[in-house]
């Protein structure tokens, strides 16, 4: 009896210890940031790191540093071992069928890079003439990277507009898709106006036109479950340092089969099976698309924040942040001069605003004075601010760690910087 009245305190206390911590204490650097009365509303640039990763990167470092797929001594095989489970963690993280399926990659821009690369190479290869649909709401990550390869071949750019809201025309893009599209290469959540693309559909639609489809989940996957076997998309690319993880690793999943016929862009150790002067064959997937020594740590550590991702509530998170950007917004609607860019129909837990006669940069000074840390500019996404008519926004954004105190100390130094201009 005793035994068992000590455990259930151990576990009330537990409990009551776990509900009273507040989430952003697991972030060391959001803590320092508290203590400092500094606001982190710059987590769509980069996200900060949990203990558990900055632990799991210095540990790896500190208890486990060889180099992997190579030696056959202890150590190398740990090494390794764990490279690899990170990247079964992966699979499982987005609900891919096959663990070879996930390419590691230095981050969303090199997954693009390697895709473009390599796709309108495979098979028969594409034609001049070939088409590539994007969207207006694109990073330049998922643009230019297809403008360098359609310039080498002659493919043509097609480009889905976007509505007033901020949501993309799929009437436009049903006019676009035609018998010459290879490839819609769209953004699951616009890193500018929040706006949550429908994939699902796009990738029916596309599907139905024979054509594939690569969705740019940057901004995604820390703010909901990536699911690739249900959005039904070929291709979905990842950065590890948007989602708790560190800088410098990201993912590349593709279909097994169609990854399987891309050649090697990169040449080097690991992606070969052997090598001669006469001839040299290649290594199978995953290993094939990821020449040289990788960023062993960096792969650990994301690792580490997938973890943190599923040790939580993801629709808890999802309705907390959520809560807060609509709060923020609609106070920052209510301030005069204030005008929020984009109402997407389903938008993720950024928004972006400017204000009457003011430049974005001079806004984002005015809030850094008063601590509050925001992105301003045109954020990657040149393209969109000419459609929209703007120089650039300042953007607001949220994780899981703000709170209702970030909000209103945002307002406070908003209101501020509006009533200076
Ligand atoms: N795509 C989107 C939507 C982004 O927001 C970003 C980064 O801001 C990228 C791609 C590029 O990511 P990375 O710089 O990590 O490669």
């Amino acid at each position: 009896v005793n035994v068992c009245y000590n455990q259930d305190l151990i576990f009330l206390k537990l409990f009551s210890f776990m509900a009273a911590t507040p989430i952003s204490s697991l972030f060391p650097l959001i803590e320092h940031c508290q203590q400092q009365r500094h606001v982190y509303l710059d987590s769509a640039a980069t996200s900060q790191k949990p203990q558990q990763v900055i632990e799991a990167v210095g540990n790896f470092y500190r208890r486990d540093n060889a180099n992997v797929h190579r030696a056959a001594y202890t150590l190398a095989v740990k090494a390794t071992g764990e490279y690899e489970h990170s990247r079964a963690l992966c699979a499982a993280f987005l609900s891919a069928p096959r663990t070879e399926e996930v390419i590691f990659t230095s981050g969303t821009t090199e997954a693009f890079n390697l895709l473009a690369n390599t796709l309108p190479y495979a098979g028969d290869g594409w034609q001049a003439g070939d088409e590539v649909i994007l969207s207006q709401l694109e990073h330049h990550a998922n643009i230019v990277p297809w403008q360098i390869v359609a310039d080498k071949l002659g493919l043509v750019i097609r480009v889905i507009d976007v509505d007033p809201h901020g949501d993309l025309d799929l009437d436009h893009f049903q006019q676009l898709l035609n018998a010459n599209t290879r490839l819609v290469s769209v953004s699951h959540v616009s890193n500018t106006l929040g706006t949550v693309n429908p994939i699902e559909t796009i990738c029916r639609l596309a599907h139905a036109n024979g054509s594939l489809v690569a969705v740019d989940g940057a901004q995604a996957v820390a703010h909901c479950a990536v699911d690739v076997t249900k959005l039904d998309c070929d291709f979905y690319c990842f950065s590890g340092h948007k989602m708790y993880g560190p800088t410098g690793v990201g993912v590349l999943w593709g279909r097994y089969q169609l990854l399987d016929q891309l050649p090697p862009w990169q040449g080097g150790g690991e992606m070969i099976e052997r090598v001669s002067f006469d001839h040299t064959s290649y290594n199978q997937l995953p290993f094939r698309l990821e020449a040289g020594t990788p960023n062993i740590s960096g792969v650990i550590g994301l690792a580490s924040a997938i973890a943190f991702i599923n040790q939580q509530d993801r629709g808890q998170i999802a309705e907390h942040e959520q809560r807060l950007m609509q709060s923020a917004k609609s106070q920052a609607a209510a301030i005069p001069g204030v005008r929020i860019i984009g109402q997407p129909q389903q938008q993720s837990s950024l928004f972006s605003f400017v204000v009457d006669d003011c430049h974005p940069s001079d806004i984002a000074t005015l809030l850094d004075e008063q601590g509050v840390f925001v992105r301003s500019g045109h954020h990657c996404c040149q393209p969109l601010m000419q459609h929209l008519g703007l120089e650039g926004t300042v953007r607001v954004s949220f994780a899981t760690y703000n709170n209702d105190d970030d909000v209103e100390r945002f307002i406070v130094a908003l209101t501020k910087a509006c009533d200076l201009l």
